[in-house]
């Protein structure tokens, strides 16, 4: 039986489970749903792929509108980072929980389970769905192939969601997405003393920067949600690019990644369709130099965007550091969740300043007090409401 009623002796079993993105989940996954089966949850493991399955567990009656708590169960790797203990073993100092997870957001997900272990779910009368999900690090990967396979066939999901992300108790309702798109320039290799012979991949990718620094100084004037977040508009970052072999060889190739953040309620495609008409007339130079230019659409992180005055955001109010709604500086599954229907918001213990770091931490009292802000909400949303007409 893997229930448990105290939060710290479940964040130690999960903290466990080095569930770094791009490694399996299968063990954390058989242990999720393992709990809540036990609690009579009705349990889905949707295999992504070999090793990859994101968690739904239902409860209550069937298709009645209540709540869905979700987070990830993926975190990020250690490599490189300096820590006092193991991070893969949950180590108490002076009020704190050290581990890697242990905020971001494994402290959320243990406070859920601890919180259901201790809770009369057979008086549900609005359902409540849990939602666990993987590779939320590395582009919220698990949520959007749930979003993309959801069978609409099967009963949706509460539509009043909660996303755990470590936000200080902040109430969050919106944040950009984050995309990333591909550029390579396809030119001819010659001797570099002969360089009419070939077509240098290079001098296109020098047009290919000219061209998305035009673009980003058009993106920085159509300024948004300037009340909410730094950086009010669509944010493009150049940030990895690889190209040409040997000194003296005319370059054949030489690829761009570049990274840019929807803002909340934008939608990703109109910006890639952006992206990829300001390359025209570079595309037409490579061309009619006998080379090319392709471009890939390598991920699309979808940003937030919630209405404010939810029946969620009422339920969090009493729990919350204020009751005022803010944005998220970070991306989630909120994005993905989104697109299926979900009305989204963010809220967890935990600060994100502390997460992906060495040392990363929770305060156990955070934690503690999670267990009873899940079951307040549960109770409000899912008991005290009336079921479903
Ligand atoms: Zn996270």
């Amino acid at each position: 039986m893997k229930t448990d009623t105290d939060p710290v002796s479940l964040l130690e079993r999960l903290v466990a489970y080095p569930t770094v993105s791009n490694r399996p989940v299968d063990a954390i996954v058989a242990d999720l749903a393992e709990g809540a089966e036990a609690l009579g949850g009705r349990v889905q493991v949707l295999e992504s792929s070999p090793g990859k399955a994101n968690v739904i567990a239902r409860f209550g009656p069937q298709s009645g509108d209540g709540l869905t708590i979700s987070g990830h169960m993926d975190v990020v790797p250690t490599d490189g980072q300096e820590w006092t203990s193991d991070p893969f073993k949950l180590s108490r100092r002076d009020g704190r929980l050290y581990g890697r997870g242990s905020a971001d957001m494994k402290g959320f997900l243990a406070a859920t389970m601890a919180a259901l272990s201790d809770f009369p779910l057979s008086q549900l009368r609005r359902e409540l769905a849990l939602v666990w999900t993987h590779d939320e690090e590395v582009g919220c990967i698990g949520s959007g192939i749930l979003a993309e396979r959801w069978d609409s066939m099967q009963p949706s999901l509460p539509t009043q969601a909660w996303i755990g992300e470590p936000t200080d108790a902040r109430i969050c309702r919106m944040h950009p997405g984050h995309c990333t798109i591909e550029i390579k320039a396809l030119g001819r290799a010659a001797h570099s003393s002969r360089p009419s012979l070939g077509v240098n991949a290079i001098s296109l990718i020098q047009r290919v920067l000219a061209e998305l620094e035009g673009l980003a100084a058009c993106w920085r004037q159509r300024r948004q949600f300037e009340e909410y977040l730094d950086a009010p508009y669509t944010v493009m970052n150049v940030g990895l690019i690889q190209g040409g072999s040997a000194i003296n060889i005319v370059p054949d190739a030489c690829t761009l990644q570049v990274g840019f953040r929807p803002l909340p309620g934008a939608e990703a495609s109109v910006l890639f369709d952006e992206i990829e008409d300001s390359l025209a007339r570079v595309q037409q130079h490579a061309r009619f130099l006998g080379g090319d230019l392709q471009t890939r659409r390598v991920q699309t992180g979808p940003a937030l965007l919630t209405e404010d005055g939810t029946p969620l955001h009422a339920a969090l109010c009493p729990h919350a550091v204020s009751q005022q709604t803010t944005a998220a500086p970070f991306a989630t599954d909120g994005g993905n969740l989104q697109r299926m229907g979900l009305s989204c918001l963010v809220f967890g213990p935990g600060s994100i300043d502390v997460a992906h770091r060495p040392d990363e931490y929770i305060d156990e009292s955070a934690l503690r007090e999670c267990v009873g802000t899940v079951q307040a909400v549960v109770q409000r949303m899912c008991v005290d409401a009336e079921p479903k007409p």
